[in-house]
């Protein structure tokens, strides 16, 4: 190890910087965030630290460092140019035990700067020793994109909660284990989401139920998570941490393998997928095997693809959750007309072609289309299809029977996002056979409206 990790509280303390740049505003900033006290030695200053100055935030001396600066300080900072004066203050403070650090300059530093991840009150400091200081940015921000925002707020609930915990279950072990539910369970959820209200109350029952039997037992619950059309960088963050923590997860065909891999691998796996005709599980026994993995207290992946509440029947398959009492959380994900439209190069509406869009299912029951065909062809409206591939030559007979015209542009986005994208574009009367020719086996939508025209321009993903 170079060097020791250490939080200080510098509250109060006096803490020197010398540099009047925007470098030496961070420091300052960063200082005063953590209630230090500022002495700022510098001629002249930027914006930001002058205005720090006209707050009486920090007490500056507008002339050149001298030695006596150094007196009574815990902490040094130098962010200057002037090399000669970085060596200066650097040496006299060593010689007088101040930790000193210089900017950019590792060779002088008797403490340096971590990257820091602030969740306040959780913090995360990452240090390469000063050997890499853009790993460090790196691996920062992929901690950025990993840890929730809500992470402070989870800090200072569980802080603010310490006592009762303490009272309702005096056995420790007992509170470990609760503890550890408390992190990874919904109330923790609900807390990352916001909901402190829902938290708190969930948090009385807890403890009212745990001091009555002196036993924490772990609550399951159930997440809904979209998946987005294919492309894994398309999760949320949200997604990614409950994949992260699922005990087990339910997922269907649409949900490729680049996204499976990206749950905890100690997850069971469940197949629920249905194809065209081939039902896997039932939507209600779908329900049933969530309700029953939930209350023997896993925390459950419902992964679907797209958006769970867009042609996904999510709404249906976490309706039995709720009368059963059983917490979930829905998440959204990108749906594969957004996703596919992007991938394309195909805005869904455009000031010039469309000011409303209209999303429609293609599914056909006992081989009919039972749609409002009058409001799926006006001027101005863009039509995006799902699950419209099996019935696309009924689909484009029927919109031109009710009175689109035949060379309306139309495109439609095979496996939208992924790899493997393909996309065709031929005026509506066209459509069926030029995509019968290209073989599509899908997914699929087919997309409707002048907006197609823009692909031409637009179109971006290879
Ligand atoms: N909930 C999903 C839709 C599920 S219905 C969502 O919000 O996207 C399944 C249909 O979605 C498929 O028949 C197809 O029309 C469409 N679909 C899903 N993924 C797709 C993709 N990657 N490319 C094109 N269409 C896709």
């Amino acid at each position: 190890m170079t060097h020791l990790p250490i939080f200080m509280d510098i509250k109060g303390r006096q803490v020197l910087v010398v540099g009047g740049g925007e470098l030496a505003a961070r420091k300052v900033e960063m200082i005063l965030k953590a209630e230090g006290r500022v002495r700022l030695v510098a001629d002249s200053l930027c914006l930001a630290l002058e205005e720090l100055v006209d707050l009486k935030a920090v007490e500056h001396h507008a002339r050149a460092f001298d030695a006596d600066d150094l007196v009574g300080c815990l902490l040094v900072f130098v962010a200057t140019d002037d090399e000669e004066l970085c060596k200066r203050v650097a040496k006299q403070a060593t010689e007088a035990d101040i930790l000193v650090n210089v900017v950019d300059q590792f060779d002088l530093c008797t403490f340096i700067m971590p990257a820091i991840v602030n969740r306040s009150p959780v913090m995360v400091a990452v240090s390469t020793g000063g050997e890499a200081p853009i790993l460090s940015r790196v691996v920062k921000s992929q901690l950025e994109t990993f840890l929730p925002t809500g992470l402070g707020l989870l800090a200072d609930f569980a802080g603010a909660s310490r006592d009762r915990v303490k009272a309702a279950i005096p056995d420790g072990s007992l509170r470990l284990r609760f503890w550890e539910n408390f992190i990874h369970g919904p109330i923790a959820e609900y807390v990352l989401a916001g909901q402190s209200e829902a938290a708190g109350n969930l948090l009385d029952e807890t403890l009212t139920k745990a001091s009555r039997d002196q036993g924490v037992e772990s609550q399951g619950e159930v997440y809904l998570v979209g998946a987005g059309p294919g492309d894994p960088d398309l999760l949320t963050f949200r997604a990614m941490r409950l994949m992260q923590q699922a005990d087990v997860v339910l997922h269907d065909r649409l949900v490729p393998a680049e996204i499976l891999d990206l749950v905890r691998r100690d997850a069971e796996r469940v197949f629920v997928g249905k194809r065209r005709g081939d039902h896997a599980m039932r939507q209600e026994e779908i329900g049933q095997l969530m309700i029953r993995l939930a209350k023997e207290g896993k925390r459950v992946l419902r992964l679907k693809s797209g958006d769970p509440f867009v042609f996904g029947r999510g709404g249906e398959e976490i309706d039995a959750l709720s009368s059963e009492g059983i917490h979930f959380q829905v998440v959204p994900g990108v749906t594969a007309a957004n996703g596919c439209a992007s991938y394309a190069g195909i805005p869904l509406t455009h000031r010039d072609h469309a000011q409303s869009c209209i999303f429609i299912t293609g599914h056909a029951k006992d081989d009919k289309l039972d749609l409002d065909w009058d409001k799926l062809i006006r001027p101005s409206q863009t039509l995006v299809v799902y699950m419209g591939l099996y019935s696309l030559p009924m689909l484009c007979e029927k919109l031109i029977g009710h009175g689109a015209d035949a060379n309306t542009p139309a495109a439609v986005v095979d496996n939208g996002t992924r790899k493997n994208q393909q996309v065709i574009t031929a005026p509506l009367g066209e459509l069926a056979d030029a995509v019968a020719k290209a073989e599509f086996l899908g997914p699929a939508v087919v997309i409707v409206g002048s907006v197609v025209t823009l692909r031409e321009r637009l179109s971006w993903f290879k």
